[in-house]
């Protein structure tokens, strides 16, 4: 397929404004991908060079592409930068520029997919001296091969500003339906890319083998396995009684989730994102070798800074002094982690996914006996709600979060969050009892103090997942230092839309609206029902739509913006109308 044909449809999608058009036309272009490009394809459409645990980045600079530019169009940088900022977008100022270049087109070379792919892959892999010239030379080659609309794309594409509003569980449906030509497929994509975590692969294989190629895909070492996700509820009782009758009950521990892939002697570490953080943690890599004596295994634990003198565990803020790419061996000495044990994935060859909870745990404490840096996570097996209650209260004593309960008999549910995981956590007067993980749909310009900024607040939301579809939930404009407006503002101003993305359902009209791509972390005294908000939004008997909002939300966290999760980890749709039915019956007990 010429990329100039994919061009065209990321061009019809990006005009687009309802979800299921975008499938279709997503479905269309799909259809005319060779064998052998899909994987490629798809990590362009998902604005990405490979999945996240192949650490392969572009981090190209505005200002090269620029020069790409000037050399591709003939017009001189300055001339470019102008451009840039009326349409605030590269790609849109290459577009124009094309369109109106000084210089003749010399070349009559057409680009396919994967030959764009590998060029834009050779640009992001190359270093060392004399790079940046290089860069620019391929990036303006194949600029100056291209026309208007793929040169917007061509220019988007290594800025990471893509702009298509296109998600993984929409390039999923459109997968089944191009290959099936009904959606029913979707669900097993889901399962294989689950798995693997790399959708570019899962695509090829189903483009190449067809569904029984995808149906065979399995658990594989050095592949992460997208992470299972915790519920939440307010009481012990029901916690039990949800849990069947009898709960494993955990400390739940605040550091960084990490899932240790292990083959013989070569092992590495992906983190909740999925991204391999194995040069991070050597200590990790050296305690998997010396203390857990098994061939081959998948195991995930949590990973926490100690002080060596008393063995106490550091908080979260200290912990996080860990996630470093420089000075590691500094701080492997004055911040030694433990890990904290609490599931298993595969061993020796097994899947162990379908094995139930209580089988991986035995496993895991048998596997880890004796170890001293990778310890099993403590733990209680109970019947009790009074037990689970005394548990939780001891475990907050001692500066835990909470704790996590898991149903004993159930599987290893990757890439979901279910009931087989509850958490619950300690809760302060007048809080959520947990904070909400919102994305950035659009944001409003300040007034007054604020005017400066030009920040006054964000309109957030969460994802509804049975939708596929982003829906608002407050406005944000409390919590946020000077700092951070900056930081917002010039994030934000990089991924303005000029309407409203398709993905997105709202009555309210910020400013501008970006393309949901950042997570900010919201506690708020507690959620209501509205009439402003879409989230959850449901038709009345009078004929009104209400939806859920939160009251006094404010920024809280210890990042801006989350870096361990993408748009469609945000608190989802389905977990805000959990939490508003448990708020109330909490609020019910208490009065
Ligand atoms: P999530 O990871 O569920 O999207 P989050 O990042 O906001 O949400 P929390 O809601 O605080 O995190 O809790 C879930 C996280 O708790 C897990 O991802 C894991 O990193 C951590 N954790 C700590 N102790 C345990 C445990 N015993 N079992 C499972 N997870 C645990």
């Amino acid at each position: 397929m010429l990329f100039s044909e994919l061009a065209e449809y990321y061009d019809k999608l990006e005009s687009i404004s309802s979800r299921l058009a975008m499938i279709d036309v997503l479905t269309e272009a799909l259809k005319l991908v060779g064998k052998g490009e899909m994987q490629a394809a798809i990590y362009i459409t998902q604005g990405t060079l490979a999945p996240a645990f192949e650490g392969i980045e572009f981090g190209m600079a505005e200002k090269l592409a620029e020069e790409a530019i000037a050399i591709a169009t003939g017009y001189t940088k300055e001339q470019v930068d102008s451009s840039f900022k009326k349409t605030g977008d590269l790609g849109l100022t290459a577009q124009d520029m094309k369109g109106k270049s000084r210089l003749k087109s010399i070349s009559s070379n057409r680009y396919t997919v994967l030959e764009v792919y590998n060029m834009m892959r050779k640009i992001a892999t190359t270093s060392g001296a004399g790079s940046k010239d290089l860069k620019i030379k391929m990036l303006a080659n194949m600029i100056a091969a291209a026309n208007p609309v793929e040169a917007k794309y061509i220019v988007r594409y290594p800025l990471g500003q893509l702009r298509l509003g296109v998600g993984d569980s929409t390039i999923m449906e459109a997968l089944s339906v191009m290959a099936t030509g009904s959606r029913e497929f979707k669900k097993e994509l889901e399962r294989a890319y689950n798995i693997c975590s790399d959708l570019g692969f899962v695509g090829e294989e189903l483009s190449t083998g067809g569904k029984k190629a995808v149906e065979k895909m399995h658990v594989a070492i050095f592949k992460p396995i997208r992470p299972a996700l915790a519920e939440r509820l307010p009481t012990a009782e029901e916690i039990i009684e949800r849990l069947g009758g009898t709960a494993s009950v955990e400390q739940k521990y605040d550091g960084f989730r990490l899932q240790i892939h292990k083959k013989g002697i070569k092992v590495r570490l992906y983190s909740r994102r999925l991204e391999d953080t194995t040069e991070m943690f050597p200590d990790i890599v050296k305690a998997t070798l010396d203390e857990v004596k098994v061939e081959d295994i998948i195991f995930e634990g949590e990973a926490l800074a100690f002080n060596e003198a008393t063995g106490e565990l550091f908080p979260f803020q200290e912990t996080i002094q860990r996630k470093r790419k420089h000075g590691v061996e500094e701080k492997v000495e004055q911040l030694p982690l433990h890990l904290f044990a609490f599931d298993i994935m595969y061993l020796n060859g097994k899947d162990m996914l379908h094995e139930p909870y209580e089988k991986r745990r035995d496993e895991i404490e048998h596997i880890l006996k004796g170890g001293e840096l990778i310890l099993p996570t403590t733990r209680i097996v109970t019947k009790s709600p009074k037990e689970l209650e005394l548990f939780f209260e001891k475990s907050v004593e001692n500066g835990l979060e909470g704790i996590m309960a898991k149903d004993m008999k159930a599987p290893y549910i990757a890439g979901a969050r279910k009931f087989s995981w509850i958490k619950m956590k300690r809760s302060y007067k007048g809080e959520l009892s947990d904070s909400l993980d919102l994305v950035i749909l659009g944001y409003f310009l300040g007034r007054g103090s604020r005017a400066e900024f030009k920040f006054g607040g964000l309109l957030c939301g969460t994802y509804n997942r049975k939708r596929d579809m982003f829906e608002t939930i407050t406005r944000l404009g409390t919590g946020f230092s000077e700092a951070q407006m900056s930081e917002l503002r010039e994030k934000l101003d990089k991924i303005k839309t000029k309407s409203k993305p398709a993905r997105v359902d709202s009555v309210v009209e910020p400013d501008f609206w970006v393309i949901p791509k950042y997570i900010v972390q919201v506690n708020a005294d507690e959620i209501t029902k509205s009439p402003t908000h879409t989230c959850g939004r449901e038709r009345q008997k009078d004929g009104t739509e209400i939806g859920y909002a939160l009251r006094f939300p404010r920024l809280v966290g210890n990042e801006t913006i989350r870096s361990d999760k993408g748009p469609e980890e945000t608190t989802t749709t389905q977990e805000v109308i959990g939490m508003f039915k448990e708020q109330k019956k909490v609020s019910l007990k208490e009065s």
